[in-house]
């Protein structure tokens, strides 16, 4: 364990035995950290593509991954990547507030979640892990598959590349430059994998690990996701300031 991990978990078990106050309003929230309120109002997608999670008419497979059919068979996405979802995404990441990794996989968990065999979380290369401590898609993962009762594969996946950040590049680029960015060191044939990650963007790196895992052998792979990014075009309405639609 890493002293910046260590020394978030010490601060955290402090904060378990005291109450703590919500993350976003500042408002007591007991051993939890965000309050019940702040929770329900994290801004919800629409009616979206069981396949990629972007907004879709009746939850119908979308035009988009009918044309071209990704390597992954699923994604469950649990909120918008926008305010104020993007801050705690955020301080899970870069402020080690690891509370938040058991807050999401406990959101996950409540929500209606196909079967897996073993859930592996989107890896970061050695390099990166070095630099933050941590991975907290590993974070989430732990936490998701001790609530579901689901085997961990923490090394079911390893990134061999320190690609570019997928932020800084250009849609079309993203498939290209996390192309061969990973390894799959296990024998996968007949396995259901879900995948954690935190944030699904263009879902480019997402499919690169799906189809490293089917050529593994998996049967299927399922994407569990923290934020998915809803690109300008895919919103079917504006999000209102309660999280909810407005048409
Ligand atoms: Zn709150
Ligand atoms: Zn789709």
């Amino acid at each position: 364990m890493t002293f910046r991990r260590l020394f978030a978990s010490c601060t955290e078990g402090a904060q378990r035995w005291v109450g703590q106050d919500c993350l976003l309003c500042g408002a007591e929230s007991g051993l939890e950290v965000l309050c019940s309120s702040c929770l329900d109002e994290l801004p919800t997608l629409p009616e979206c593509c069981p396949r990629c999670a972007l907004p879709s008419p009746r939850s119908a497979v979308c035009g988009a991954c009918l044309r071209t059919p990704p390597y992954f068979d699923g994604t469950v996405a649990l909120w918008r990547y926008e305010f104020p979802c993007d801050k705690l995404v955020h301080a899970l990441k870069y402020r080690a507030r690891l509370a938040l990794a058991g807050c999401f996989a406990g959101c996950l968990s409540s929500r209606p979640l196909p079967q897996v065999d073993l859930v592996v979380p989107m890896p970061l290369h050695k390099k990166r892990l070095s630099e933050r401590g941590f991975n907290q898609a590993v974070e989430i993962a732990r936490n998701l598959a001790r609530r579901m009762d689901w085997p961990l594969g923490s090394r079911g996946a390893v990134r061999l590349r320190h690609t570019a950040p997928q932020t800084g590049l250009p849609y079309a680029e993203r498939a290209r430059n996390v192309h061969g960015a990973f390894e799959c060191p296990l024998d996968l044939r007949g396995a259901r994998v879900g995948v954690v990650d935190d944030v699904m963007t263009t879902g480019a790196t997402l499919n690169e690990l799906a189809r490293v895992l089917k050529r593994a052998g998996a049967s299927r792979v399922e994407n569990f996701v923290i934020a998915r990014t809803v690109p300008e075009g895919r919103s079917p309405g504006k999000v209102g300031v309660h999280g909810g639609l407005e048409r």
